[in-house]
């Protein structure tokens, strides 16, 4: 019996797609794939599972039988609670009704965002280091992705004037991540109201991912960029519950956005997904109730691993400088003569520590590796004893 012939089915594809890299965190953790020897400092999630109060009204929702759609919008009880939360957050308030999306993570609320807005040619401005997602979700709505670097000498923050430089007649979106993934940033409020300024300048609007809004550090207090004057009516601020809560695995996130936008997102989200789940939908108001009591223990530890993994990499001679929120450091290994890449290969190879190279998230971070700290805290010494183990090898050969 002869097989079927395999059909080559590459040119079947959108070429959209053929501007999409694939992910280097992906490409970089199919090596770590099966061996339970590698402590991983790579995967940018809490360590702890779901706070119980959250688990537990969906344990109960699900015995209720609690399991069909919801509105596309989310419940709406959910919209009524992230509207309550958002003003306490943020200092902005939101119509639950016409205001407020429930999506699948910020990942959708993302994609929602760039293809509700941008048409073919549009430039969408972010900062770079940033997260993996932006460049190929601007691609994938048919935008144009023009990254802004940020310097390791700004401990990676954004530098209004280098976004003016970017500004385009095709302008349409800046796109703003504060703290930011991967190197743990914030944004001065100076710089930030600057920013806030040219997009009123010159009618842009801004998306502002918010998902380490909550896990900042040294008393420091969040500002977002929706509270400048002129803002909240070009803003989409995108927020959800994967890192604050420790929530990843429900897939959870939501858009606040003046009517206009919300409806356009909402006509993409009824036909591509419906509704989030229910079962998570109820999680998160869950969530939204205990608030503080849940996220204020969370914070506090990874501000402790913070400072703990800051001071040893310094120590061992790796320039790493304090990132004041989300869970990342971004320490610059140049000092070993190695590249991001090359450092993250070798120690893998030689300790068994994976860390995730810098340039998996834009050239900038070349010179830099990203290591998660939301890890638990003897696997993080044993990490920096093997990092430092590594790092003095380097420096005797
Ligand atoms: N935005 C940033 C900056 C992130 O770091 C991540 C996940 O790592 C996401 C969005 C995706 O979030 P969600 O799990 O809500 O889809």
């Amino acid at each position: 019996m002869s097989l079927p012939r395999q059909m080559d089915l590459s040119n079947k594809l959108s070429r959209q797609l053929s501007g999409i890299p694939r992910s280097g965190i992906r490409d970089f953790f199919e090596l770590v794939i099966g061996r339970s020897d590698v402590i991983s400092l790579g995967v940018g999630e809490p360590d702890k599972p779901t706070p119980w109060p959250i688990r537990e009204a969906a344990i109960r929702s699900l015995e209720k039988g609690q399991t069909s759609y919801t509105s596309n919008l989310g419940l709406e009880s959910l919209r009524v609670a992230i509207s309550e939360y958002v003003a306490g957050q943020f200092r902005v308030t939101y119509d639950p009704k016409t205001e407020i999306l429930v999506t699948v993570g910020v990942s959708e609320a993302l994609d929602l965002a760039f293809r509700a807005v941008l048409d073919p040619g549009d430039e969408v401005i972010y900062h770079q280091p940033c997260y993996v997602s932006y460049g190929p979700s601007i691609t994938m709505a048919y935008g144009v992705p023009v990254p802004v670097n940020t310097r390791l000498e700004d401990n990676f923050a954004l530098r209004a004037e280098d976004v003016e430089k970017a500004i385009t007649p095709k302008t349409k979106v800046i796109a703003l991540n504060f703290p930011t993934n991967p190197t743990g940033a914030i944004e001065p409020p100076e710089e930030l109201e600057k920013i806030a300024q040219l997009c009123v300048k010159h009618d842009l609007l801004c998306f502002t991912d918010e998902i380490y809004s909550e896990l900042l550090y040294d008393g420091g207090q969040h500002k977002s960029i929706v509270e400048f004057p002129g803002m909240r009516e070009r803003t989409v601020l995108l927020h959800g519950f994967s890192k604050a809560f420790a929530m990843t695995g429900w897939r959870l996130g939501y858009a606040c956005a003046p009517a206009v936008l919300r409806e356009a997102m909402m006509k993409i989200h009824q036909y591509c997904m419906l509704c989030a789940p229910i079962m998570s939908q109820v999680a998160a108001l869950e969530a939204l109730h205990q608030g503080t009591t849940v996220i204020e223990p969370m914070r506090q530890s990874y501000e402790e691993r913070r400072n703990f993994v800051v001071r040893r990499l310094n120590e061992m001679g790796l320039s790493c400088f304090n990132p004041g929120g989300a869970f990342y450091v971004f320490p610059d290994v140049s000092s070993t003569g190695l590249s991001g890449r090359d450092f993250a290969l070798k120690l893998l190879e030689e300790k068994s520590v994976a860390v995730v190279p810098g340039n998996a998230f834009g050239p900038t971070g070349e010179k830099c590796v990203r290591c998660c700290y939301a890890t638990a805290p003897d696997l993080l010494v044993k990490a920096m004893d093997g990092m430092e183990e590594f790092v003095k090898s380097r420096k005797v050969a």
